[in-house]
């Protein structure tokens, strides 16, 4: 199964930690916005991004 992250913008508060601990590089942060966004759906579903976010602004889920 392949899987990405959806980052719930009206959650993420831009601090990056999400985007630190992707080991894939998944995650990146947009510094115009200030927001996570997802680059590929390379996630490995290791789950330390969900365990970093204390937001509560990101799912992994099924990619298309
Ligand atoms: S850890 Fe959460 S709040 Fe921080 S950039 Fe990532 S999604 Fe946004």
């Amino acid at each position: 199964m392949i899987y990405t992250v959806a980052v719930d913008y009206s959650k993420c508060t831009g601090c990056s930690l999400c985007t630190i601990i992707c080991p894939t590089g998944t995650l990146k942060l947009d510094t115009s916005n200030k927001k996570a966004y997802t680059t590929s759906n390379e996630c490995d579903n290791a789950w330390g991004c969900i365990t970093a976010c204390n937001q509560n602004a990101l799912e992994i889920v099924e990619a298309n």
